[in-house]
């Protein structure tokens, strides 16, 4: 028997491992697993090469759990070890292994601590003792048995083991009994083993018999040796992608597309990425998409791997090239992981692109599940961006489909304003700004339908990328105005008539919560409504974009700000002006002009203030006065206007009437007001 010391300084890093690694106790299986694997796909490809002669019998992993002796046992037909490759595998190159880890990671948390690179020696994670009997598939080799219970001394001795393999068998820790229950070990090799390339057996498979769960005497098999991402796609059908989904994802819907992702250099990856249906719902779990190295189980947390964007889609990646054991800021900076995360993302944007070309009614039938996809992606990802321009649709509200060039040859001749900005009118609620996506419609504009949740920042970055481009919303402005093609036409009102217009309407607008009027006079030709209510499309913006960002209050605190627009060229409008000039105009007129003699007041002692700054304060005090005076007299007078407008104008329904019809079309006439309305209505019908 030959004993010796393992060839570290460290005096016993099994301690430190235990304790360095205890959230991730559980990977030693994995790891243990993956060894046997190995072995087993080594003997292969000797047998392949020729190399092995003997026969290469069942090839499987098993793992065996025997409560009393308290071990695990993972066991392997594979090429196994004879002494001297015990001596340098395990000896040096999984214990120099070991202390490498721990000097690399001694000043880090454990968080960061990837998953992979512990090896063999995870299996001290968990062990007093660890028992390895090998026999090589070397000719002549003689079987050996090493031996250590965790210091930094080993056993190493000729043993009988018959079968060609090895078996690693762990005594547990106390207080790791638990990796005995079978049930628990399932667990594990159900997470981590559940694609390796070798099956893996784990106890027995169970039926119900007599009202219990019972084992049966056929072998547990926990894997499938041949993953669907491992297999050409030439030979798979959608019922095989389909078929691999539900058993990836159990309980969601059937995808609406997938891609296979194969490539060998300058890197090598796999992998099969689904597309759920996403509708209009951001839902980014960080859990959806399986790492994988060599069919083995690494993670689900792909940050950093993946673009952000494609964490939206479901599946795995398989790739032996992702530095696993490394921070994730670190995995960020990587440029191998970029050159990764960029191929996925050239790959996505083929494949949608590839969709598109093939066959757009498809791809338009699926529009609105992948939409949100496509915008996050080009919100996030530029090189993605560039190429989605291209296959990225504009839905108007019709349901019609058009591409980016495609819209742009649509409205450039009937949209372009003055100054040559095409405009792009969208609507974000089809019931809600009816009127006005008719009044456009009337003009025989385009409108677009941007109701997504990330349509306000989608908006907001096509007028980026979109040259002389601006998009406004149907209702930010009277339909003259929303593509102003001329100069403005005044409205025919006297300025005396604007005046008491003015506070006749602005006296009857009802309060609206959280909402500011102001009241505009245009002159919008007699069949045009007789008013309406805009919203600025900047206000709005800022508002909405606050309402999304976290910390970025002032805007979402303001008042909505709305114009209400009054068409003087409208019939009904008419017949307001001329009763209230008639009824008002003489009234007012006292009033007016001592506002008027009052402003010139006040001008006239303002000019001579400043012309005279040296004049005595005594003098200067006097024109004071005479200011403050004369504000007075221009304010009484105002009120008193006011007061006869407001007296006027609650006597005049058709005011009211006017203002309901306009809040009404902008869906903001509710509750009492909207009664009042209806009460109204009913009256001047008689
Ligand atoms: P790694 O697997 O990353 O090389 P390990 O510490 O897990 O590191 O193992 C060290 C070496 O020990 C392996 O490379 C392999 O040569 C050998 N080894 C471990 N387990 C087995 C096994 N079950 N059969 C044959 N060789 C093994």
């Amino acid at each position: 028997m030959a004993t010796g010391k393992i060839g570290v300084t460290t005096e016993n890093i099994f301690p430190v491992i235990k304790k360095f690694l205890y959230s991730d106790h559980e990977i030693f299986l994995r790891e243990l697993v993956s060894n046997a694997v190995d072995a087993t796909q080594k003997l292969r490809t000797l047998a392949s090469f020729g190399e092995y002669k003997g026969e290469l019998g069942e090839l499987r992993v098993s793992v065996t759990l025997d409560k009393e002796a308290g071990t695990l046992t993972v066991s392997d037909s594979g090429i196994g070890m004879d002494a001297g490759d015990i001596e340098k595998y395990i000896n040096q190159i999984a214990f120099s292994g070991a202390e490498e880890f721990l000097k690399k990671y001694k000043d880090v948390a454990n968080g960061i601590i990837g998953h992979f690179g512990l090896g063999f020696y995870s299996a001290f994670m968990v062990s007093k003792k660890v028992v390895i009997r090998s026999l090589s598939y070397k000719e002549g080799a003689k079987a050996v048995q090493w031996s250590c219970d965790g210091s930094p001394e080993y056993t190493m001795e000729e043993t009988d083991k018959a079968a060609r393999g090895t078996d690693v068998i762990l005594y547990l820790d106390d207080d790791s009994k638990e990796f005995l229950e079978q049930a628990r070990v399932d667990t594990l090799l159900k997470k981590y083993c559940r694609f390796l390339p070798v099956p893996v057996i784990s106890g027995k498979e169970q039926e119900w018999k007599e009202g219990k769960m019972v084992d049966t005497d056929r072998d547990n098999v926990i894997n499938a040796t041949e993953p669907l991402w491992t297999r050409k796609p030439a030979d798979l059908k959608d019922e095989d992608y389909l078929h691999f989904y539900h058993e990836l994802m159990p309980g969601m819907e059937d995808p609406m597309f997938w891609i296979h992702l194969n490539v060998d250099y300058p890197f090598t990856l796999t992998g099969i990425l689904y597309f759920p249906k996403i509708k209009n719902n951001l839902d980014v779990r960080k859990d959806r998409i399986q790492l994988y190295c060599n069919q083995v189980y690494v993670t689900d947390q792909v940050e950093g791997v993946v673009p952000e964007f494609m964490t939206l889609m479901q599946g795995v990646i398989d790739s032996p090239d992702i530095p696993l054991n490394v921070s994730r800021s670190y995995l960020q900076a990587d440029s191998q992981v970029k050159k990764i995360s960029g191929y996925i993302s050239k790959k996505v944007a083929e494949k949608l692109s590839a969709m598109f070309k093939d066959d757009r009614k498809e791809y338009e039938a699926k529009w609105d599940d992948i939409k949100i996809f496509i915008e996050y992606g080009m919100l996030t990802d530029a090189k993605f961006c560039d190429q989605a321009m291209k296959f990225v649709l504009l839905k108007d509200v019709d349901g019609s489909y058009f591409t980016l060039e495609e819209y742009k040859k649509l409205t450039e001749a009937g949209q372009t304003d003055k100054d040559g900005n095409l405009i792009y009118l969208y609507a974000t609620d089809v019931q809600g700004q009816y009127s006005y996506i008719e009044a456009a419609r009337e003009r025989g504009y385009s409108v677009l339908l941007m109701d997504g949740q990330l349509d306000p920042h989608f908006i907001a970055m096509l007028e980026q990328k979109l040259e002389k481009t601006r998009l406004v919303r149907v209702d930010s402005d009277i339909v003259d105005h929303l593509i102003v093609k001329a100069e403005r036409k005044e409205s025919s009102l006297t300025p005396v008539q604007t005046d008491i217009l003015t506070t006749v309407f602005r006296s009857q607008i009802p309060t609206v919560e959280k909402a500011e009027f102001i009241v505009q006079f245009e002159a919008l030709g007699a069949a045009a409504a007789p008013a309406t209510v805009t919203q600025n499309e900047f206000m709005r913006r800022m508002k909405e974009m606050s309402a999304m960002q976290p910390g970025m209050n002032f805007y979402g605190e303001l008042p909505d700000s709305y114009t209400l627009v009054v068409n003087t060229d409208q019939p009904a409008v008419k017949k307001i002006t001329e009763l209230a000039t008639a009824a008002l105009a003489d009234k007012v007129a006292p009033m007016r002009s001592e506002i008027e003699s009052g402003n010139e007041a006040m001008t006239e002692a303002r000019r001579q203030l400043s012309e005279k700054k040296d004049a005595d304060d005594a003098a200067k005090e006097a024109l004071q006065k005479e200011i403050s005076e004369a504000e007075k007299r221009v304010a009484s007078a105002r009120s008193e206007e006011e007061k006869l407008e407001k007296e006027y104008a609650a006597t005049q329904p058709r005011v009211r009437q006017v203002i309901d019809l306009a809040l009404l079309g902008a869906g903001l006439l509710k509750g009492e007001a909207l009664g009042a309305f209806i009460k109204r209505s009913a009256e001047l019908m008689e």
